[in-house]
């Protein structure tokens, strides 16, 4: 009975519930399902002299005085109290019923905080009867998120209202009972009563664990669900594995692959051979070689008569996997076609390349998010591969693959993620990793310095550039700004180009040039014209220019972990040993502690766990707008274990044969579920 309004709560009007929608409380299942964001324990009462007074007190006390109402409309009330060693004041706010509630010579335990102006005041503390508060003692009190209007003690009643109004039929046990044998799970109603209401710690942690396990099982069964389906799909988008043009490929590389490279190829041949469709998703670190992955996979979709296309987050990357993966291609003795679209190309160009591609003319194709409009249309699209992505929303990666049918999907991410999470971010995708970096490489070494230590810095990128190195040195700006105090590429430029006008070629790099400008100074890089590059984060991901050995990065804690990451892995991607100077400008402890984590570690992994906990997933994979499921109490940093538990219970549950009736009641439990999350997930 709990799917009903709000307003059958008795004492709840139209003032109340408007109240409750700002908290999208609309149900009294809703309402049960705002759990409190932490708990206060109902500790002994002490003797007033023992209060700690920047804590909560709790005294059990005697009323000394009647109480006095002042102030204007009365609004103020006072009275002294005593534990028969010291006397205090009390005063409460706007609380004219206490006339009523409390009398002189009367106990009673006080719970409230000594006000900031006079020390020996108690300001507006509850009240309690003795009998009252002894049958709380070791007990917790919920403390809710709360709006204007309703205050937590209010909140406490309403749950407490909305509490008798559950029946049978509510939260109802839908798990199998072996399950709930297994990992020892309290029901689900006695969870839901007790995470308003815990009596004891023990009882606290047996109701978090339920209702998280809940949380995360309910996902991850969804999520193997709609695998599951995918899996029933018989494609006929089937990519042979063809050892021959497998070995041809690879003939024309200029390096052998590693191990790790190698078993991920295999992994996605046999994936895309087997007549169902693929969804892989392939993380590697910054410079694990994940480009060579993704060529060699469109090549065998070629080779089986299929078109295939890459996007990437930038017009630099564009141009750079144009060229690297063209260069590799005309080695072959039939290269596949290929050809690039950049939404800096003019019209003209765009209508070409459409024609090009839905005539097939096109067999691999390269672009931004300029292949995402109406006008590209495939002939015969096979595989799809999304570079760097968690750069784009899930919808990009769907509306490019919605352009064939039962395409092949690779998504290749440089931003590694607990497994967890990965589940989380991806749901069903397979996911591939690429532990080790190419034979040879050397880590990057690192320097956290201040502005004192710049010149330094200099000599350094100096040394490194009479070795034939060359250099990037990253500011957060473009252009000078009023408001911030920060290094900019423009005025860097200058200043380095004089420094250095004997030794080096200085150039400068930001998002605002013209793409031709940048594409003219990305090549002149390419071919050692350049040795030291000024730029914004422009060049933030993929860019690959193997002799740069150092990168620079001024007002480093400017940037989030995961963005110096990146820029980090600009360097280190040949044999030559490679540094990455961190400049820090603020002494904040938050600054500190961020270079702190990346000049002591180049585990991308680390880095980012680090990241996650600093940061939260949403700003850090713009999750807000792409959907992502919601965890009501369930902590995706914390509670691994339960995570983990889930994960083992869907696994469990889709081997054994659970009878009708209960999986009668799972899977209407799992379709609600579905039905609330996934419209949005469109996974
Ligand atoms: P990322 O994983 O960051 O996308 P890239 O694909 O750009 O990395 O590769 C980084 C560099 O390593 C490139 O210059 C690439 O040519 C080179 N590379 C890739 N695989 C190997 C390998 N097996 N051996 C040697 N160099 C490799
Ligand atoms: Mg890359």
């Amino acid at each position: 009975m709990t799917e009903i309004s709000v307003k059958n709560i008795k004492g709840v009007g139209e003032k109340t519930a408007q109240y409750l929608e700002k908290l999208d409380i609309r149900t009294i299942k809703g309402l049960l399902k705002h759990y409190p964001v932490r708990y206060l324990e109902y500790k002994a009462p002490t003797k007033i002299s023992e209060v700690n007074k920047d804590e909560e007190a709790v005294i059990k006390a005697t009323i000394v005085k009647n109480i006095s109402f002042t102030g204007q409309n009365r609004k103020i009330s006072t009275t002294k109290i005593t534990d028969y060693i010291d006397v205090i004041d009390v005063i409460w706010y706007n609380s004219p019923y206490l006339r009523a509630t409390i009398k002189q010579g009367e106990s009673y335990v006080f719970v409230g905080k000594f006000s900031k102006r006079s020390k020996s005041t108690l300001e507006h503390p509850i009240i309690y009867t003795l009998d009252e508060y002894e049958k709380k003692i070791g007990s917790f009190k919920p403390v809710y998120a709360l709006t204007a209007g309703i205050n937590n003690n209010a909140m406490e009643k309403l749950i407490k209202s909305g509490l008798e109004y559950i029946d049978e039929d509510d939260f109802a046990e839908y798990l199998p009972a072996f399950v709930l044998e297994k990992f020892s799970l309290e029901s689900r109603l006695n969870s839901i009563k007790n995470i308003h209401n815990p009596l004891n710690t023990s009882c606290l942690f047996e109701s978090k664990k339920r209702l998280a396990f809940d949380d995360f099982f309910r996902f991850l069964y969804g999520v193997k669900l709609l695998k599951n389906k995918r899996l029933k799909v018989k494609s006929k988008n089937i990519v042979a594995k063809s050892t021959e043009y497998l070995e041809e490929i690879k003939s024309v590389l200029p390096f052998k692959l590693t191990s790790s490279q190698d078993r991920v190829v295999d992994e996605i041949l046999d994936d895309m051979s087997s007549g169902i469709v693929t969804n892989r998703l392939v993380q590697g670190d910054v410079g694990s070689g994940k480009t060579v992955i993704a060529l060699i996979s469109l090549y065998m979709a070629v080779k089986s008569g299929f078109q295939g296309v890459v996007m990437v987050p930038t017009e630099v990357l564009a141009k750079q996997h144009f060229k690297s993966m063209s260069g590799f291609l005309n080695r072959l003795k039939s290269p596949p076609r290929i050809g690039i679209l950049t939404g800096s190309m003019t019209k003209k160009e765009h209508l070409l390349m459409y024609e090009k591609i839905e005539s097939r003319e096109i067999d691999i194709l390269i672009g931004t998010h300029a292949l995402l409009v109406e006008n590209v249309k495939f002939k015969n699209l096979g595989l799809v591969v999304t570079d760097e992505q968690h750069r784009f929303g899930v919808r990009q990666r769907t509306t490019l693959s919605d352009k064939g049918e039962n395409v092949h999907v690779l998504v290749m991410s440089a931003t590694p993620i607990p497994r967890t999470l990965a589940i989380i971010l991806y749901g069903d995708l397979d996911i591939s990793t690429i532990e080790s970096k190419p034979m040879g490489r050397l880590p990057v070494k690192n320097a956290v310095i201040t502005e004192n230590d710049r010149e330094k810095a200099y000599r350094h990128i100096l040394l490194e550039i009479k070795k034939g190195h060359q250099a990037y040195i990253i500011c957060p700006m473009v252009e000078e700004s009023e408001n911030i105090e920060a290094e900019n590429v423009l005025d860097y430029g200058k200043k380095i180009a004089d420094k250095f006008s004997q030794n080096c070629k200085v150039e400068v790099l930001h998002g605002r040039m013209q793409q031709k400008e940048k594409d003219d100074i990305m090549s002149r890089y390419v071919n050692k014209e350049i040795d030291i590059l000024v730029s914004t984060t422009v060049i933030e991901v993929g860019v690959d220019v193997p002799n740069a050995t150092v990168i620079m990065v001024e007002n480093a804690e400017r940037f989030g972990l995961a963005t110096l990451h990146q820029l980090r892995g600009r360097v280190g991607r040949s044999e030559l040993q490679s540094y990455a100077i961190f400049v820090r400008t603020s002494s904040s402890n938050i600054a500190k502690k961020r270079l702190e984590i990346i000049g002591n570690s180049n585990d991308g992994f680390y880095i980012a766990s680090r990241d996650l906990v600093l940061r939260g997933p949403g700003e850090l994979f713009g999750l807000a707008q792409s959907g992502e499921p919601d965890f009501g109490i369930a902590d995706i940093y914390n509670d691994n274990d339960i995570f983990e538990m889930a994960k083992e219970a869907v696994d469990m549950i889709q081997c054994e044969d659970i009878g009708y009736e209960e999986n009668e009641k799972l899977e209407r439990e799992i379709n609600n579920y579905m039905d609330l999350h996934y419209k949005k997930l469109a996974l």
